[in-house]
């Protein structure tokens, strides 16, 4: 397979174009300007490269470019669902969701995900594979080529485990917000994690402007090990410790997601220890009614229930919002498309994935 020339950064590129291609380093920044400002799909749309060039790139290049192979768009709001073809026949999902401060897209990082948290739709089949920069980069271009509307706002909450794609997804974020690209501001990009403690320390370091969304979803860790199996190998001492140390170099207030799942994790007496853990970090908490999935029996709260839970975090001076539900009416929560989708067809795929926690 060749490497895929939306995955390298223009610096990358430049050397490519004099070491390898024996070409002037000025054509590395005309091709990543029809590759990420222009947003082209082929390489013969690339009008100011010579045919000779073009054909020297096809050769040594893969363009990968998403197929839209479905899109739902929901009738209560515009949340618009769409499930993405890969090169190799994976599939992915991405979602934009309209808001009043601008067009918010939540991206996959991972075809599937190997996290085995309990409630979640899109572990369900383990990890397919990482997604190459490029593939995330082309969530936001085809969505932004559908609808002829600019994006503001990324969240990395779609498919997979951001952080078990370091590399890629890191790049991914320098290569989004580069002047050079669509120059999307790091401090509208927010990275969901389920918590792989050394590598928000490693993440930590690079000093990005991005939020870190932390998923919490228990005040301790027997209830975390029964929802989250990556409990089993990270506390949640060594999770906020890690937060603390991610505020400390970035500056960036923590978000932490809490799914309520009726009998789980949502009494008042939960809401009590959530709040004496994390009082002294610098943080948000979005409280994330279930989304339930027909192949698990966890269940809603009543609404006032979870507005209990509200208040209480309120009363101990936590920021706490309930995230508004978007898209109701289009198979909500993640991995349900893609999910729903490779159930239609035959499979005879059943490797065993291997145990990691
Ligand atoms: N792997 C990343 C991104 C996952 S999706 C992470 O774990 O953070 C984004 C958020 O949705 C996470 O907080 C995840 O735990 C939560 N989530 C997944 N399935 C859900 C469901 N059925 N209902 C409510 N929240 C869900």
């Amino acid at each position: 397979m060749k490497p895929d020339i939306k995955s390298y950064t223009l610096d990358e590129l430049k050397n490519i174009m004099t070491d390898e291609l024996g070409e002037k380093p000025f054509r590395a920044a005309q091709i990543y300007r029809w590759l990420h400002v222009a947003l082209c799909t082929s390489f013969d749309e690339m009008t100011n490269i010579s045919a000779g060039l073009r054909e020297k790139l096809k050769e040594h290049f893969e363009l990968s470019v998403l197929v839209k192979e479905q899109l739902q768009v929901s009738k209560i709001d515009g949340t618009a669902k769409y499930l993405f073809k890969l090169g190799d026949g994976n599939r992915i999902e991405s979602v934009l969701m309209k808001y009043k401060h601008g067009n918010s897209v939540c991206i996959s990082s991972q075809a599937g995900c190997r996290m085995g948290c309990k409630f979640c739709a899109s572990t369900l089949d383990g990890l397919a594979r990482n997604l190459l920069p490029g593939e995330m980069l082309d969530q936001i271009y085809r969505i932004q080529a559908d609808t002829g509307e600019r994006v503001d706002n990324i969240v990395i909450m779609g498919c997979g485990e951001p952080l078990d794609n370091f590399d890629n997804v890191t790049k991914f974020l320098k290569m989004i917000s580069d002047e050079n690209g669509l120059n999307i501001s790091q401090r509208n990009i927010t990275v969901s994690t389920c918590g792989l403690v050394p590598k928000i320390r490693e993440l930590a370091e690079l000093n990005l402007q991005i939020t870190l969304a932390i998923s919490l979803h228990a005040p301790n860790d027997d209830i975390r090990k029964n929802i989250m199996p990556v409990a089993n190998k990270y506390s949640i001492e060594e999770l906020l410790s890690a937060c603390d140390y991610y505020f400390m170099k970035t500056g960036r207030r923590i978000t932490f997601e809490y799914s309520l799942i009726n009998g789980v994790n949502d009494s008042l007496k939960e809401a009590r220890e959530l709040a004496e853990r994390i009082k002294h970090i610098n943080s948000h908490v979005n409280l994330i009614p279930i989304n339930p999935i027909k192949e698990r029996s966890f269940r809603q709260g009543t609404q006032e229930e979870i507005s209990e839970f509200k208040k209480l975090l309120e009363k101990n001076k936590i920021n706490v919002t309930i995230r508004r539900e978007m898209g109701r009416d289009i198979q909500g929560a993640c991995g349900q498309l893609r999910k729903s989708y490779s159930e239609q067809e035959t499979r005879t795929n059943d490797e065993k994935e291997e145990e990691i926690f």
